[in-house]
């Protein structure tokens, strides 16, 4: 385990600087230092913005794939899909609604994101998982527009520990 600072939250420069007893909090890029963190979790005890949680440095393995959880998973994002084509065709046709062309917006993002929720809350979309590092190697290897993060891919491919 070790300290992450989520730095949208943090206030910058208070507690967590003067409580740390390996000086892993003071860091120049505003992360902390994962080499020095012994995970005592002082920081997030003194932490007014709640911006400290504690990380795993090894994940679990993906579950085994059950053919039932599988099966309504699907039905699950069949229906998002569903949900999203039909907010779709709405905001489509409300270019002259801005209040009802803003919610079915919402609606679509929303199912889009409750899909990819469920898929990775069952734990079939983890991380370290081979079919997240089969994902990012697709990605790679298609053709991509000039802004495709590729640094920032091949970057995770490095990190990611793969624990299938
Ligand atoms: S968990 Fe302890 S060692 Fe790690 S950053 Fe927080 S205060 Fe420092
Ligand atoms: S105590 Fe919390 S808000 Fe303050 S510098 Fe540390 S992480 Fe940021």
């Amino acid at each position: 385990m070790f300290a992450s600072r989520n730095l949208r939250l943090c206030t910058k420069d208070c507690m967590c600087l003067y409580v740390c007893p390996t000086g892993a909090t003071d860091t120049e890029t505003g992360q902390i230092d994962f080499a020095k963190c012994i995970a005592c979790g002082e920081c997030i005890k003194s932490c007014p913005s709640g911006a400290i949680s504690m990380v795993p440095d090894t994940y679990p393995k993906q579950r085994p794939k059950d053919k039932g959880m599988c099966s309504t998973l699907n039905f699950i994002s069949a229906n998002m899909v569903r949900s999203e084509a039909v907010a779709k065709v709405v905001r489509d046709s409300a270019s002259d609604d801005p209040v009802l062309e803003q919610i079915a917006s919402a609606l679509v993002r929303s199912n889009r994101l409750m899909a990819e929720d469920v898929c990775r809350e069952s734990g079939y979309m983890l991380p370290q998982s081979g079919n997240v590092r089969k994902l990012l190697e697709d990605m790679l290897a298609a053709d991509h527009p000039e802004d495709f993060p590729e640094d920032a891919v091949r970057k995770l491919l490095e990190k990611l520990r793969f624990n299938e």
